[in-house]
């Protein structure tokens, strides 16, 4: 595998992972906020970043490439408001789409068809996980934070099951 894919393929590897500390560390935040409901739905989240993170590092391995992890940066831990912080998490992910485009633009002009086809799998899992995160920010910025709506949601989202 080229040098310069399996840096970006690794710098990758560490924003999944960045991913679940920020989503674990929004769960922490709901938790405080008294809404348990939230707090898993985030706990499912940084779980399903860490499987991202897994297949990036398996890639790596599977190629014979090195995986090298670098620090993970330390997530914020407290928001202005629940919409805020869901609003950043789409940001966030938003973000991270970018990253795996360039990544693909990358793969294809070093011409690596098993990384290009490999990313496929992640373009597509970013499509879902913006529905994901936007459908959420809708429903929060439909209702509104008054205590009825946010429990609600929170009984809601804590039907999460992976
Ligand atoms: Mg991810």
């Amino acid at each position: 595998m080229d040098a310069e894919l399996q840096a970006l393929f690794n710098k990758q590897l560490n924003r999944e992972l960045y991913s679940a500390y920020l989503y674990l560390s929004m769960s922490a935040y709901f938790e405080h906020k008294g809404l348990p409901g939230f707090a898993h739905w985030m706990r499912v989240q940084a779980r399903e970043e860490l499987e991202h993170a897994m297949w990036f590092y398996n890639h790596l391995v599977e190629r014979g490439g090195r995986v090298r992890l670098e620090p993970i940066e330390a997530p914020p831990a407290e928001w202005e408001s629940v919409t805020q912080a869901v609003r950043h998490a789409l940001e966030h992910e938003r973000s991270v789409t970018k990253s795996i485009h360039e990544l693909l633009d990358a793969a294809r002009r070093l011409g690596d068809k098993a990384a290009e086809v490999f990313l496929y799998k992640l373009v597509e899992e970013q499509v879902e996980e913006e529905k994901l995160f936007s459908d959420l920010l809708q429903k929060l910025e439909l209702a509104g934070e008054s205590p009825q709506a946010l429990l609600f949601l929170d009984a809601k989202l804590a039907e999460r099951k992976g």
